[in-house]
């Protein structure tokens, strides 16, 4: 497996008391340290993404907004929760890259896992707007370079990060190419309207104080009949970690373990229908300590069984 990262992602800050902070990188790679699993793992620089690429989930005048937007110093807010120092566009565009190299490795055989331990985030970020932390939507990217580099027709994008991916929702809704699947707590953050009827999106509302057991009947009910017949030739995960019952950001009760069966149902699903091939790429998570624990818990339920 190849973790694709750069200390770059860690220059982009938005203030001290931000809960998207880079120390979040430190407590990923303490935790994989710490759980001896850095030895089985291959480490790869993060590249920026080509800006032209860009436009394969975003509006040009919303990519040059924020180029234009990018500050010399001091912090240029660009949605309530969301600012760039003068790092932050150099780590949205490292954390984009990311995923463009992992699908390159993926897609040439070279590999069969790839995790981007990047951050910002991407599955808020809309075609035209920045949102929630996230400035570029670094899987929808990666899904989108997917079918149009390597000409594929079935893509499906996994995401279990305790917030709704509406900027994913937003970008693949009605690209049939695309299988976008969503667990979220709800009525939550970021409010978004459940009246989609789009076929390629299934969105699956979760309440505050959800167990583990309610998530995986939910993602295993929801998801997967859908899944496996759609037979996806490449699966995207926007692995995102606030569900955790550690993390404050949202009320979802999960524990580590959790995150270990939902990614070994990813990857038999992978590799019954593409080899094997996953790309994860990292979403939320703001608990430290649970944060990276549950990303070691993650990568293992990745690894061949
Ligand atoms: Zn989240």
């Amino acid at each position: 497996m190849i973790i694709i990262n750069s200390d770059k992602c860690r220059l982009h800050e938005m203030g001290e008391h931000h809960p998207e902070r880079p120390a979040r990188l430190d407590a990923i790679s303490d935790q994989l340290i710490a759980s001896g699993l850095e030895y089985s793992l291959t480490f790869l620089e993060a590249e920026p993404i080509d800006k032209q690429l860009l436009s394969l989930a975003h509006k040009s005048n919303y990519i040059d907004s924020l180029f234009s937007l990018s500050p010399k110093q001091g912090y240029a807010q660009v949605d309530p929760d969301t600012s760039m120092n003068k790092h932050s566009l150099e780590a949205a565009l490292i954390a984009a890259g990311a995923g463009i190299q992992g699908i390159d490795l993926l897609m040439t055989d070279k590999e069969r896992k790839v995790f981007c331990a990047v951050r910002p985030p991407g599955h808020h970020a809309e075609a035209d707007r920045a949102m929630g932390f996230c400035f570029f939507n670094n899987i929808a990217l990666a899904a989108k370079y997917a079918l149009e580099k390597y000409s594929l027709n079935r893509v499906a994008i996994l995401d279990f990060d305790v917030h709704h991916g509406n900027g994913t929702e937003n970008i693949v809704s009605g690209d049939h190419r695309v299988l976008f699947c969503s667990i979220f707590q709800h009525p939550f953050y970021p409010y978004t309207s459940l009246d989609n009827t789009s076929s390629n999106v299934i969105n699956v509302p979760l309440s505050a104080g959800a167990k583990g057991m309610e998530f995986r009947e939910k993602i295993w009910e929801h998801w997967f009949p859908s899944l496996e017949a759609f037979q996806p030739e490449l699966v995207l995960v926007s692995a995102g970690f606030d569900g955790h019952l550690e993390d404050e950001m949202a009320q979802w009760c999960l524990v580590e373990d959790d995150y270990f069966w939902v990614s070994q149902k990813i990857r038999d699903l992978a590799e019954k229908h593409c080899s094997g091939r996953v790309l994860s790429m990292l979403e939320g998570g703001y608990a430290l300590s649970a944060l990276g624990r549950s990303v070691v818990a993650h990568l293992k339920g990745l690894l061949p069984g």
